[in-house]
C-alpha cells in the first residue's frame, strides 16, 4: 500500500496524540508530536530566560536548539530530545503548558519548526499531530483529521495524564490552561488553529480507544 501522509489537528487535550499512536503502531509509520516540538522550543526559551520581545535574541536562541525524535522501545513511540537530552517527561510541566502557546504563535519560532516537520514528512508514511498540520505543514496530506471533544471530559483527561506526576494539581488549573491555549492558538495571527477544508472531524467524547482507532482506519 502506498504510504500516506496523516494530520491529526484538534483542541488541546482531546485526544489527538493517542490516536496517532495507534494510527503508527498499526500502519508500521513514524509519529511524530508536532507540540512537543513547541514545548522544547519553550523550555529552552524558559531555561535561558530569553525575551520573547527581542526578535534577536529569539533568533539567536533558535540556532542553539537541536530537536530530535529517537524511538523508545519500552514507550513504543520516540521520546523527544533537546540538544542530546531527553526531554519527553519535562516538557509535560505546567510550567512549559503556562508559556508554550505565547512561543508557538511567534513567527521564527513556526518558521523554524514547521521547516523541520516538513523535512521529516519527505518520505510519507508518518503521522503528525498538532494544531495546523493539516492546514500549513502538509496541506496536501491524503489523509487530514480534525479533533474535537466535549471541554470537560478533555479537563478530565489530562487531570488524570497529570496527576501521578503531580498530585497537587487541580482542576481549576488544568481547565484554565486549556482554555487559554485554546483561545491563544485559535486566535493567533500566523497558522492558527483551525479545520482545514477538506479534514474529517471526529468527535471522541463518548468513544473508546478501538473505536476512534476503528473510525481513522477507515479512512485510512
Ligand atoms: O499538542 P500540545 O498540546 O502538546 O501542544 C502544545 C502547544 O504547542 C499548543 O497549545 C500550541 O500552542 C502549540 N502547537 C502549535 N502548533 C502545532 C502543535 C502545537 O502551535 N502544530
Amino acid at each position: 500500500m502506498n504510504k500516506k501522509i496523516i494530520t491529526i489537528d484538534g483542541w488541546s487535550a482531546c485526544g489527538k496524540s493517542t490516536l496517532a499512536k495507534q494510527l503508527a503502531n498499526k500502519l508500521g509509520y513514524v509519529y511524530i508530536d508536532s507540540g512537543a516540538m513547541y514545548r522544547a522550543i519553550t523550555l529552552f526559551f524558559l531555561r535561558n530566560s530569553i525575551d520573547l520581545s527581542n526578535t534577536v535574541e529569539v533568533s539567536a536562541a533558535l540556532k542553539n536548539i537541536n530537536i530530535d525524535f529517537r524511538f523508545n522501545p519500552d514507550a513504543k513511540h520516540a521520546d523527544i530530545y533537546l540538544n542530546d537530552e531527553n526531554i519527553e517527561t519535562l516538557i509535560r510541566d505546567l510550567s512549559v503548558a503556562e508559556k508554550v502557546s505565547a512561543i508557538a504563535a511567534i513567527e521564527a519560532v513556526r518558521t523554524f519548526a514547521v521547516a523541520q516537520q516538513q523535512k521529516m514528512g519527505v518520505n510519507k508514511g508518518i503521522v503528525m499531530d498538532g494544531r495546523d498540520i493539516g492546514t500549513t505543514v502538509f496541506p496536501t496530506a491524503e489523509i487530514k483529521l480534525f479533533m474535537t471533544a466535549d471541554s470537560d471530559i478533555r479537563v478530565e483527561r489530562r487531570l488524570k495524564e497529570l496527576r501521578p506526576k503531580n498530585p497537587q494539581i487541580t482542576r481549576e488549573e488544568v481547565k484554565k490552561n486549556l482554555e487559554t491555549r485554546d483561545h491563544l492558538d485559535s486566535t493567533r495571527e500566523i497558522s492558527p488553529l483551525r479545520k482545514a477544508e477538506d479534514a474529517i472531524v471526529l468527535d471522541n467524547s463518548h468513544l473508546s480507544m478501538e473505536e476512534q482507532l476503528a473510525f481513522a482506519l477507515r479512512l485510512v
